[in-house]
């Protein structure tokens, strides 16, 4: 069997931050205001799903002076992310309303943040820090008031904490974890597709950990709901922060051990077998349907590539590794 060339690899979205979080000085008011007034301080300015950008000469900088990204319309929450070599990195939640009304500005670019990544609108430098930035404010627009007491909560550690003024309680951004996987059966592998997905896109099938369970037991769960397929040999293979809003997408394989798929319709338009030339034919956007997988800045991606070249933890030729067997 001869693997594909698929060129390549792209980057995966989201990830290789190239901001240090400093976690230990967001309580360093000194430090933060000095790193806002520097020079080359710079300011993601988000509302609701958009993203404000610059217009430039070489595309869409989503970089602001803090003071600029403040005057664009009227602001929440500012957090602080990290720092890129020297200079901080900011956010800044702009009202969602005005947001959608600096769309009339013709200095301004204003899209979602899934165009941006698809599109690569912005340098790969800025895709992992607008992500953090999203996250952490979509978690703000939602985690106002005390979940044990129902006060109005106040904002500290530069946005990274929020607490009670009344009961004392603190709360954290949260971050919801996802598993995302690909049952393989030798060479073929399990493919899904939601209702709500582009036209002709086949994916891993994916849901969310529940409370107190292990990713292990989240996917050969989440799979055996869906499609009715019992697996075995759960692989961890890769991660990937999805800010939509606060995902984190744990990337996995496993072995099915049985073949005769019940697809879940609540959950799936449909699932099916496919074999590795005909995944490899998707990826190269060559399927005689036109059927594809996720583009490349999802981790969906990774995974079935990996598979087609042999890469991941259940490749056609790697040994099976010692997940202990469950009936
Ligand atoms: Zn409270």
């Amino acid at each position: 069997m001869s693997l594909p060339d698929l060129g390549p690899k792209p980057l995966l979205g989201y990830t290789a931050s190239i901001l240090a979080r400093v976690a230990e000085r967001r309580s360093d008011t000194a430090f933060l205001a000095a790193c806002e007034a520097d020079k080359r301080a710079g300011t993601f300015a988000i509302g609701g799903e958009l993203v404000v950008m610059k217009k430039g000469r070489n595309g869409a900088d989503p970089l602001f002076r803090p003071d600029e990204a403040r005057a664009l319309a009227p602001t929440a929450e500012g957090v602080f992310l990290g720092l890129a070599g020297d200079a901080g990195r900011f956010g800044i939640a702009l009202d969602p309303e005005a947001t959608k009304a600096l769309k009339g500005r013709s200095d301004l670019f204003v899209t979602d943040l899934r165009s941006i990544a698809v599109q690569g609108l912005v340098g790969p430098e800025h895709l992992a820090p607008l992500a953090e930035a999203k996250a952490l404010l979509a978690w703000h627009a939602r985690h106002r008031f005390c979940a044990n007491c129902g006060v109005a909560t106040n904002v500290s550690q530069a946005g990274w904490k929020r607490e009670c003024p009344s009961c004392k309680v603190e709360h954290f951004p949260r971050t919801d974890p996802v598993v995302i996987m690909l049952a393989i059966d030798g060479d073929k592998c399990l493919l899904g597709r939601a209702g709500r997905f582009v036209a002709n896109m086949w994916s891993c099938l994916a849901g969310f950990v529940e409370a107190a369970e292990t990713i292990e037991d989240a996917v050969r769960r989440e799979i055996f709901e869906e499609s009715g397929i019992r697996c075995t040999d759960v692989n961890y293979y890769m991660t990937q922060p999805w800010p939509y809003p606060s995902s984190l997408m744990i990337g996995c394989t496993a072995r099915a051990t049985n073949e005769d798929i019940v697809v879940d319709r609540a959950e799936l338009e449909d699932a099916r077998w496919f074999d590795r030339d005909e995944v490899a034919l998707m990826l190269q956007r060559r399927h005689p349907n036109g059927i594809a997988p996720p583009p490349p800045v999802a981790i969906a991606h990774h995974i079935i590539r990996a598979w087609v070249e042999d890469e991941s933890p259940l490749g056609a030729r790697a040994p099976v590794r010692a997940e202990r067997a469950r009936r």
